[in-house]
């Protein structure tokens, strides 16, 4: 072995080590079981309240045959990027349909939101222009801010106060960047008064709705449908498919100019395989459920009135959230990894998320909750928790 191999083992020893010390390591648990309220870990069933699978349609039966009558019809692979013959006419309806739902005039599909947030700062941006984004926005926006050649601001978490001192010297063109819903806490963003920020600023709106679409609104249509907020409000709208919808992928979706300039520049499109069409295809399918099935949407608000209830009781630490993530901070890192540990050892899976994914001193379990879940899996996990924090 050459000695910079040595010195580069060396290096991640060290970091590895130094990770270890800090409770920071990060394990992945194989499980063979598809996404549902109880899976199958190392032979026992456990009850899952991690996954981002709000409305239970990972393992819907309409979406599981959509997606075999998908790969009948376009096969596995897309076998290249939509702008080379990767594009089929799953995407195509797909984005119809999403124009449809969401009011918007035009929609293009990503392979997944983080390279949708990669694409939306490097198409709207250059060297000239100011990124804005939250505190608390979520990593990809982060490293696509990172990435650009924009100047990148952040301001305090949901603080008018604190854009608008930003705004008053940014230069060239400004984009405010945000979740709809924060993925960590749960809170919601004050988008009216964001657009409203933003329209008396000349500063355009980026809402990252991964964890509002489908979930909130009406017809599912996220936090954009909540606050009645159409494309002027919020010029560039984008979802993802792999939380509510159950599949996997992305989109953005505003005014015809602004969808088609992506398709001309948008990197993270060109240069890469588009999606699969069997999944675009899956999608539409998901699309039509979370129209239609609108009972997981109540069962799920039920459901969350009925944690928070139980959690209040029970004086829990967690914070307030009126979504399905309902973060429960036990106090340090040490007794987050212990109490998801012991949740584990019950029978219930909530995995602890720490530093870097949220600030230092602030780890917590990150409770999930689903349409799939029923009432009696709520109450059983109150009953652990109690037990444990
Ligand atoms: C999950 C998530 C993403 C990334 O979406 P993927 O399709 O999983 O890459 C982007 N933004 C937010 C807020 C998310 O929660």
């Amino acid at each position: 072995m050459c000695p910079h191999q040595a010195d580069i083992n060396d290096a991640v020893k060290k970091h590895i080590k130094a990770l270890a010390q800090n409770n920071l390591v990060r394990t992945r648990h194989a499980h063979d079981t598809p996404q549902g309220p109880v899976i199958r870990l190392k032979g026992k069933n456990i009850v899952n309240f991690c996954s981002n699978d709000y409305l239970g349609l990972a393992n819907h039966p309409a979406l599981i045959s959509a997606m075999k009558d998908g790969v009948d019809r376009y096969g596995v692979g897309s076998g290249a990027s939509q702008l080379v013959c990767g594009y089929t006419t799953a995407h195509e309806i797909l984005e119809e349909r999403l124009c449809e739902f969401t009011g918007r005039q035009s929609a293009i599909i990503f392979s997944s939101g983080y390279l949708a947030n990669l694409a939306i700062v490097n198409t709207l941006l250059d060297r000239h222009d100011t990124i804005l984004g939250d505190k608390l926005n979520h990593a990809s926006m982060i490293d696509a801010a990172k990435l650009s050649r924009a100047r990148f601001k952040r301001y305090r978490h949901t603080d008018i106060n604190s854009l608008q001192n930003l705004l008053k010297d940014s230069t060239g063109n400004k984009l405010v960047m945000t979740d709809g819903v924060f993925s960590m806490d749960g809170n919601i963003a004050p988008l009216p008064e964001l657009a409203i920020t933003c329209a008396g600023k000349n500063a355009w709106l980026a809402v990252d709705d991964a964890h509002g679409f489908g979930v909130l609104g009406e017809h599912g249509g996220g936090t954009a449908e909540q606050f009645g907020l159409t494309a002027k409000e919020i010029p560039v709208l984008m979802a993802t498919f792999g939380k509510a919808l159950g599949t996997s992928g992305a989109f953005i979706a505003g005014d015809k100019e602004v969808v088609d300039l992506f398709v001309q520049s948008a990197r993270t499109l060109i240069y890469s395989t588009a999606l699969p069409p069997a999944l675009a295809y899956t999608t539409i399918q998901a699309l039509k459920i979370v129209c239609e099935e609108k009972w997981r949407r109540e069962h799920l608000r039920k459901l969350i009135g009925r944690f928070i209830n139980g959690a209040n009781q029970l004086n829990l630490p967690i914070i307030n959230s009126p979504t399905a993530i309902q973060p429960l901070l036990p106090g340090s890192t040490v007794k987050t990894v212990d109490a998801s540990t012991r949740l584990l050892e019950k029978g219930f899976y909530v995995t602890a998320i720490r530093p870097p994914t949220v600030p230092k001193g602030t780890s917590r379990l990150r409770i999930t909750l689903t349409a799939a879940h029923s009432e009696e899996q709520v109450d059983q996990l109150l009953d652990a928790l109690s037990l444990l924090v």
